[in-house]
């Protein structure tokens, strides 16, 4: 088995659990492992700390997935694994049009795969060297469980890159999915009435098809949504608007520069909210609401829910100014008492940075603003204690005066 040694005084994040082992932690390597080959991790001592996948490429050599010297990494593992994580959903996505993710990378103890659920299919998303090497033990393990109707990959997120992979797409097993699929992410959260069917493009969307981790948001956005005028920026196909016009929204704007994206939103609309009047933008969020403060066009509630701008420590300050920017126009067009809910997805941007930049924003703006509940991500994206990078997505609901 092969194996490698830490330099001395890097095995505390080990001790911590923290399934991470960075190049510069490593200070030998026996055995020529290949990528994806199970590794054991010592100390400098020479201590067993830990087991894990190896990646050659990657700045994370090894995904650490066992503390326990007594535990292979072999597909039993793996399916007991899959298991747990199943398990930890109950009661989430019961009904047969139901959609949540399944299975969370790291935050689960499975280094690397991504299962999201959506109705009868599986999107699975293999995103590290110890994952796309046991495809078929995954693909498998799956089948066995949960007797989908087809299990696709969507192996195209940018995390591959760094694995040294190429985007992989494709059938694993069973049936194709559909171009449009009707489901209701996440149906068992309590909305206060049925929640609104959505189509999601498995194939074709983005991420695996659509963005589960807002589904419980979704419902705390539309409590503020009765009555009002909503414009939802990056709003994708449209699922906070949905949930805007289910609670008796008097009118939604959705925006986005995706054509594809407001081309499902406008069917999800027709679908789920054919009586609530709306406008869809094919636009860029940063233009048109400079172009609407000048038309002094406003809105009770405004949703920001905008990609990923932080990809690197980098870039934290660019997408800080990205950040402050938007929400500083959003305020600017709410009015009096209106609501603001504002997220980010940036892992790297903390929480407390986020408060700090939607501040910023606030004095810029000259309004009085008081948060009213700070929103993560749903609970099908837990948050692992010993890896806190599993925590990324976050939101603040704002009164603004
Ligand atoms: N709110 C959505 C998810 C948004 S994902 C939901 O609840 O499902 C981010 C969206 O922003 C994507 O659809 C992307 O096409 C869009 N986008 C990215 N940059 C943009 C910009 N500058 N202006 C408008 N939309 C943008």
């Amino acid at each position: 088995m092969p194996s490698l040694t830490l330099r001395p005084g890097r095995e505390r994040p080990l001790h911590q659990r923290h399934p991470w082992v960075f190049s510069g932690a490593i200070s030998a390597v026996r055995g020529s492992p290949a990528d994806g080959d199970v590794i054991e991790i010592h100390g400098a001592n020479g201590e067993w700390l830990a087991r894990g996948f190896y990646s050659g490429a990657s700045q994370i050599r090894v995904r650490v997935a066992t503390w326990d010297a007594e535990q292979p990494l072999d597909t039993a593992w793996l399916r007991a694994g899959i298991e747990r994580a199943i398990a930890g959903r109950a009661g989430l996505a019961d009904g047969p049009d139901a959609a949540c993710r399944l299975v969370f990378s790291e935050a689960d103890g499975l280094p690397g795969l991504i299962v999201d659920r959506y109705g009868p299919f599986l999107v699975v998303q293999l995103l590290t060297q110890g994952m796309a090497t046991r495809a078929e033990a995954v693909t498998t393990a799956l089948a066995d469980l949960l007797a989908p109707q087809g299990i696709y990959e969507r192996s195209d997120a940018e995390v591959r890159t760094k694995e040294g992979l190429q985007p992989q797409e494709g059938l694993l097993w069973g049936e194709l999915p559909p171009e449009r699929l009707e489901l209701r992410p996440l149906t068992l959260l309590g909305t206060g009435g049925t929640p609104p069917s959505m189509l999601v493009n498995l194939r074709g969307g983005q991420k695996t098809g659509h963005y589960l981790d807002q589904a419980a948001n979704r419902v705390r956005v539309a409590a503020y949504c009765r009555g009002a005028d909503v414009l939802d920026c990056f709003s994708y196909s449209g699922g906070f608007s949905l949930y805007a016009a289910q609670a008796g929204a008097a009118h939604v704007t959705l925006m986005d520069t995706s054509a594809e994206a407001l081309a499902l939103a406008q069917a999800n609309l027709a679908l789920s909210a054919p009586t609530t009047p709306a406008e869809l933008v094919a636009g860029d969020v940063f233009h048109v609401l400079r172009q609407y403060r000048a038309e002094g066009r406003t809105f009770q509630v405004v949703i920001l829910d905008p990609p990923k701008f932080a990809h690197s420590q980098a870039q934290i300050d660019r997408a800080a100014r990205g950040y402050k920017d938007i929400n500083l126009l959003a305020m600017q067009l709410l009015r009096p008492g209106g609501v603001l809910a504002t997220f980010s997805c940036s892992g790297l941007v903390s929480p407390d940075l986020f408060q700090k930049i939607v501040f910023g924003a606030a004095v810029d703006a000259h309004r009085d603003v008081q948060i009213v509940e700070r929103l993560s991500q749903g609970p099908d994206h837990p948050v692992r204690l010993t890896f806190p990078e599993s925590e990324y997505l976050k939101g603040l609901l704002c009164r603004v005066w």
